[in-house]
């Protein structure tokens, strides 16, 4: 569908309100940096971050060894000939010492022979005996030898601070001998629910009362190695209960992320009380949903994220702003979110001054072609849509939806890194 705003219209039509990118930078300009550090086992560090580079303390592979099974010996001896004087085995070796035309028998990742400087693989060669005949020699020497250091040499920068270690670093530390390493501290987010209709799973619900959604989805958007959430119980609507809520936080948490209890209308008293506690920022973002954005530094070193308290705003807006911001006070690079074309099944409806972030089920008609169905129903309350989807649809801020055929953007799930799928 044709866009019907220019550029110059006010997101929102409310001068006030502020794009997904103003209140990310927004952030990020009052964020701290987290840089505490601990030395932790190698084996421990799946998906940690690297506090200092990481340089190579030996050579790898720390000797010289043969890439083939086969015969080692000396590539300047005369004749296609040679003597058989001993047997080098992986983890084994056998003589360094070789006199004129002789060689040792060699397997796969076995020292090669002080002497010797090529070896020739068992399919081109005939044993008789002790004799051995080199029926097609290697052209050059150093055939089939994998010289020291030819993966890392001594001092050879392996990874660079701020490197996440996956698992080719895992392997690639391990073979250089490494056990420890050093990274940054797991950052400590306490998640907390906010209202008095709340109720925990597991409980009888009364009259009026639902289960909190947020809090066990927030913390498992944000699982991952380099965080430790934990679960705070909800805070009731009162001011004692939110003051003590968010004290307690402040001493075990560098993050707080709270959702609900900022929407218009509210007994505001999460409001009240973080104002009480710093210069704390209320956005209307131009998108939907999550229009409501808080974000503050509580006493001058706790960041803290209030969400809005329907589940799938609460969702999307950890993943706009409190993933990148995890991100960047980790001193990690929150690059823009990728983005695919697809085309759109069905007919999508929207008002123009908004980004809007619609569930969406993409598929793959394996020739590379996507399209995308919506999920149907896109209120903010409705979680089963978020689990059955396995995309947004991003609308942009001037556009009024779009026709069944039109391409639009899709974010796969995946592109979050957020436990989605
Ligand atoms: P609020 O911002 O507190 O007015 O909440 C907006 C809507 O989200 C209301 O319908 C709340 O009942 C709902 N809500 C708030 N917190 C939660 C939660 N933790 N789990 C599920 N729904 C919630
Ligand atoms: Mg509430």
């Amino acid at each position: 569908m044709k866009d019907t705003t220019s550029h110059h219209d006010f997101p929102d039509s409310d001068p006030s309100a502020v794009t997904i990118d103003q209140a990310n930078e927004r952030i990020a300009q009052q964020l701290p940096s987290f840089t505490r550090t601990e030395q932790i086992p190698l084996l421990d560090s799946l998906g940690r971050i690297l506090s200092s580079d990481v340089f190579s303390p030996m050579p790898s592979p720390p000797f010289r060894a043969s890439a083939m099974d086969g015969f080692a010996y000396r590539f300047s001896d005369k004749g296609t000939e040679r003597t058989v004087v001993g047997d080098s085995y992986a983890g084994h070796p056998g003589p360094d010492r070789l006199a004129a035309g002789d060689c040792v028998r060699i397997t796969t990742g076995a020292k090669v022979p002080d002497d010797a400087d090529t070896v020739v693989q068992q399919e081109n060669t005939e044993l008789h005996d002790k004799i051995l005949r080199i029926v097609q020699p290697p052209k050059t020497p150093g055939h089939h030898v994998r010289d020291e250091g030819s993966d890392c040499q001594e001092g050879d920068l392996i990874a660079a601070r701020g490197s996440t270690i996956n698992a080719s670093l895992m392997g690639l530390l391990s073979a250089l001998g490494v056990t420890t390493v050093s990274v940054l501290q797991r950052l400590r987010i306490t998640v907390i629910s906010t209202g008095d209709e709340l109720q925990q799973p597991g409980r009888a619900l009364d009259d009026g009362q639902i289960f909190d959604a947020n809090a066990p989805l927030v913390a498992a958007l944000l699982n991952n190695p380099t965080i430790s959430v934990s679960i705070a119980n909800a805070m009731q609507d009162s001011l004692a209960s939110v003051s003590e809520a968010l004290k307690n936080a402040i001493q075990t948490s560098d993050i707080i992320i709270t959702s609900g209890g900022v929407s218009v209308g509210e007994r505001d008293h999460l409001r009240t009380v973080v104002d009480s506690m710093g210069g704390v920022a209320l956005w209307k973002v131009a998108m939907k949903p999550g229009r409501p954005l808080s974000f503050g530094v509580l006493e001058g070193t706790t960041p803290w994220f209030g969400l809005p308290g329907n589940p799938v705003s609460a969702a999307l807006t950890t993943l706009l702003f409190v993933l990148p911001a995890l991100k960047r006070c980790q001193g990690l690079p929150a690059e823009p979110i990728s983005v695919l074309k697809a085309s759109c099944a069905d007919q999508l409806t929207k008002l123009p001054g908004r980004v809007e972030f619609q569930r969406g089920v993409m598929t793959n008609d394996g020739q590379g072609n996507l399209s995308v169905s919506t999920t149907g129903l896109q209120d903010s309350h409705v979680l089963s849509s978020l689990a059955q989807a396995n995309c947004f649809i991003r609308l942009p801020l001037s556009s009024n939806g779009a026709l069944p055929g039109e391409e639009v953007d899709v974010i796969p799930y995946q592109f979050f890194s957020a436990n989605l799928l």
